[in-house]
């Protein structure tokens, strides 16, 4: 096993397709079993939140409020959720000695370890490539078992093509963000709110896209409402959503007149509001 040049860093800094095989397994016999769980630092995707939500039988909301800790994946820019460890420790807080208390929906990240997975775009294009590195930690004994493995063939063992196409959405947008520079602007505290309640708290912005301003500003067929009473499908609207929010993209058709008028009361607004600064 080659070791990682940076001290700091487990991730080794070589970056390789799905084609490349990895030394590695896993499982409930091995003496280093939930070690990685007992210090873990786990960022979720919203894919992530709706299956571990469903499986614990509660809303986004509580799920967020109990379970997480948001973070910036980039100055001053869009959010990220990470999970919160256990009270006073560092260890996840579904760990328990038998293993994984959520395991067939255990999040992206844990997924994918040993390996971490990076998205890659040029400038302005929505589509990306992924790379895969190989995090090699000190506690992790997998690396020494005997197993040859594909990236492909253990992604597909993991049933992450399945996660990866639910998050694709989420992953350009952020893409798209980070290499857009200033030609996009930075985006308004509102719509940094909506992007955070859009991707995370999906049942929270289920009651947005009920709500009457939304039904009279947005002209959607009425199929596509019902539709959204479904996580998957309203989680895949929502990176729609957010593409008209953040990038000005029409994705979603308005209603003309409606639009009109509340460009025109902003407008009102944001000029009274510079009187009284006068
Ligand atoms: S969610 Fe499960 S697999 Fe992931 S860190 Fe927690 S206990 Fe470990
Ligand atoms: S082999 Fe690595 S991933 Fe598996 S339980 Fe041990 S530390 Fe965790």
């Amino acid at each position: 096993m080659t070791k990682s040049p940076f001290h700091e860093s487990p991730v080794m800094p070589e970056m390789f397709d799905g084609e490349k095989p990895i030394n590695f397994r896993c499982g409930k016999g091995i003496s280093c079993f939930n070690a990685c769980c007992k210090s873990a630092d786990i960022s979720l995707t919203p894919y992530d939140i709706v299956r571990l939500k469903k499986h614990l039988g509660i809303s986004s909301s509580e799920f967020l409020d109990r379970h997480t800790v948001p973070y910036e994946m980039e100055k001053d820019g869009l959010a990220g959720v990470k999970l919160k460890p256990a009270e006073g420790g560092t260890a996840c807080p579904f760990v328990t000695e038998e293993g994984c208390s959520v395991y067939e929906d255990r999040p992206t990240a844990c997924r994918y370890y040993p390996l971490a997975h990076l998205s890659m775009r040029k400038q302005d294009e929505y589509v990306d490539r992924s790379g895969y590195a190989l995090v090699v930690e000190k506690h992790c004994l997998g690396h020494f078992e005997e197993r040859e493995i594909l990236v492909d063939d253990y992604r597909k063992e993991q049933d992450l093509e399945q996660y990866d196409e639910a998050s694709r959405g989420w992953r350009q947008l952020i893409l798209k963000k980070k290499s857009s520079g200033p030609s996009i602007g930075n985006p308004s505290r509102r719509s940094l709110q909506l992007f955070f309640t859009a991707c995370y708290d999906i049942d929270r912005f289920r009651d947005f896209v009920y709500s009457d301003g939304f039904i009279m500003l947005f002209d959607l067929p009425e199929e596509e409402y019902l539709g959204f009473e479904e996580d998957d499908k309203l989680l895949e609207f929502s990176y729609r959503f957010l593409r008209q929010v953040l990038f000005g993209e029409n994705t979603i058709p308005l209603r003309e007149e409606i639009a009109d008028a509340r460009r025109d009361r902003a407008l009102r607004r944001r000029s009274m509001d510079g009187m009284e600064e006068e």
